[in-house]
């Protein structure tokens, strides 16, 4: 193949409601941009939608950022047509799979939330240095009783479309799922096995003899470096390469796997994070990341949204 030259591509569009007006909208674009358009083929009807495209590679992300202009509110991807269906998925858990930031709720059991609440927000977007902030949190957690944790992940809500992610690539990729976390142990291991993630990586917190936190995290940390280092030896390990894998998250920690991955996704990111990201889910929910792999509605798995 002679590089540079125009290779099959889709454009995927998602929305709550997927307009033909957006679609007309979406296709006007392409032919102004001298995009040759092929079959239109929706997954979901009314609501996700490949174009498929001759395109060179280079210029997919140019592409991107001309589509997100002219479709506002519309989540959509420019991907080569080959290797979408990823085997490999490595997930964060704090306000990607869980609706917030678990130490926050751990932190207001102890009335302490919006002093923890502060330094994870500025962690986030890369203002702190991510293992001095989360031990400076950690501190602040000492004396939670033990018990206040399996409340705590009792009572956690999820982003809608998580456990069909899950459960969809796995069943029809034979996908090995990782959830990989700055967060802790005993809460991580609730969300692994509602989400049917193969398993799990987070922090292990100090405990005290009477079953409280000491108020100190075992180092090295989950941290971004370390994230990437388990999405790497998880492709090495099971054999999977670069182009069938996923990253998902939302946080600066998250980016080093981001841009890893060959789909990298910014699930509802930080701006940080955002602006160093081609695929995106702004305003749709985490099955989002099934249709820019291609599958339609009827490949998708029947578990519960959240
Ligand atoms: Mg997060």
């Amino acid at each position: 193949m002679i590089p540079n030259s125009p290779v099959p591509h889709v454009v995927t569009l998602v929305a709550q409601s997927l307009t033909s007006a957006a679609v007309e909208r979406a296709k006007s674009c392409l032919q102004t941009q001298g995009v040759p358009l092929g079959e239109v083929v929706w997954l979901s009807q009314g609501r996700a939608l490949d174009l498929h495209i001759t395109l060179r590679s280079e210029r997919a992300d140019a592409l991107t950022q001309t589509l997100w202009d002219v479709l506002p509110g519309i989540d959509l991807a420019v991907m080569a047509q080959r290797n979408r269906r990823k085997r490999l998925m490595c997930a964060d858990m704090d306000s990607t799979i869980v609706v917030g930031e678990t130490i926050e709720f751990m932190a207001e059991v102890l009335g302490v939330r919006e002093k923890v609440a502060d330094i994870t927000e500025r962690a986030m977007r890369g203002e702190l240095d991510f293992t001095q902030a989360l031990v400076e949190r950690v501190r602040m957690l000492r004396d939670l009783p033990v018990e206040r944790l399996a409340e705590i992940a009792a009572s956690l809500q999820y982003h809608r479309g998580g456990r069909r992610l899950v459960a969809t690539m796995k069943a029809e990729a034979g996908a090995h799922c990782v959830l990989v976390s700055g967060g802790f142990d005993p809460i991580a291991e609730v969300v692994r096995g509602h989400h049917g993630f193969d398993r799990q990586v987070s922090n292990v917190l100090g405990m005290t003899g009477d079953a409280r936190l000491s108020g100190t995290v075992h180092l090295p940390v989950v941290d971004g470096d370390k994230k990437l280092e388990i999405f790497r030896q998880s492709m090495a390990d099971l054999k999977i390469p670069a182009n069938a894998t996923l990253a998902i998250g939302d946080g600066a920690n998250d980016l080093p796997m981001i841009q890893a991955a060959s789909l990298g996704i910014a699930y509802k990111a930080k701006p940080l994070v955002r602006q160093a990201t081609r695929f995106q889910i702004n305003h749709t929910d985490l099955v989002t990341g099934l249709y820019y792999q291609g599958y339609r509605d009827a490949e998708i798995a029947e578990v519960d949204w959240s």
